[in-house]
């Protein structure tokens, strides 16, 4: 065996359950200072689709994270979120992304919602984000879980050109903007996803001892973060 002076570090490495490259980049973004290493479904082009059809965000997340995890032999973590209104009695709910029919778009959901909303003041547009966040080991088991929600309102008009799917109608009161104009530096600190995984990071840094590792530079000392595009 050959000694080296300068070994190379090491690090667990997992994969984000999640083909939207918006997702990816926030959980990346709040699992920044820990030391794992985060892949992508782009490193797993074989990795099959799976049907969200659980009837809660948790199911869904559970749904995605263990069958991701066997389908490709390693810890995944994965999420689910959408949109529930008050006044829709918590619709789009669990059918956020698909919520105007099957090609919906983020511009056709956010139409819907303002005519499904037309004329209602403030008070009865208020709305929440939720995001179910899971944890899976290699063999499917389930291994960490957390809840995240983030309150708002729905604005009557799309602002801003940051985040994804309901951003641009989604109101924090307290800035009295969108998450579309305020962008990551807020939404990494009060979103559903963010409050999610602060409640799931000390379960995954728990549990790094069991993950697989890999090498990563001696030279940068870093893990990868990135999404590819
Ligand atoms: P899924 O989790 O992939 O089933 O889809 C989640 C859907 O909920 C997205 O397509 C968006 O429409 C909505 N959604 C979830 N999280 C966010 C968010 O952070 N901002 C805006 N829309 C979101």
């Amino acid at each position: 065996m050959t000694a080296s002076a300068n070994p190379p570090a090491r690090s667990a490495w997992i994969v984000l359950g999640t083909r939207n490259r918006h997702k990816a980049q926030e959980i990346i973004d709040h699992l920044a200072g820990v030391p794992i290493e985060l892949r992508t479904l782009d490193d797993y082009p074989t990795a099959p689709e799976v049907i969200e059809d659980g009837a809660t965000f948790l199911d869904n997340a559970r749904k995605k994270a263990t069958e991701f995890a066997r389908a490709i032999g390693a810890w995944v973590l994965a999420e689910d979120s959408g949109l529930a209104v008050d006044t829709l009695g918590g619709r789009p709910g669990v059918l956020s992304a698909r919520y105007s029919g099957p090609d919906s778009s983020d511009a056709s959901n956010n139409r819907k919602l303002l005519d499904e909303l037309a004329g209602l003041p403030a008070e009865k547009r208020t709305a929440y984000y939720i995001c179910s966040a899971v944890l899976s080991d290699a063999t499917g088991r389930v291994r960490g879980e957390s809840e995240g929600r983030c309150h708002g309102v729905i604005g009557t008009e799309p602002r801003g050109a940051h985040g994804f799917g309901y951003d641009p109608l989604f109101v924090i009161p307290e800035y009295h903007k969108t998450f579309g104009q305020l962008g990551l530096l807020v939404k990494r600190h009060l979103s559903h996803r963010a409050r999610a995984l602060a409640r799931l990071k000390p379960q995954l840094i728990q549990l790094l001892p069991e993950m697989p590792l890999t090498h990563i530079s001696h030279q940068t000392g870093t893990s990868s973060h990135s999404v590819t595009k």
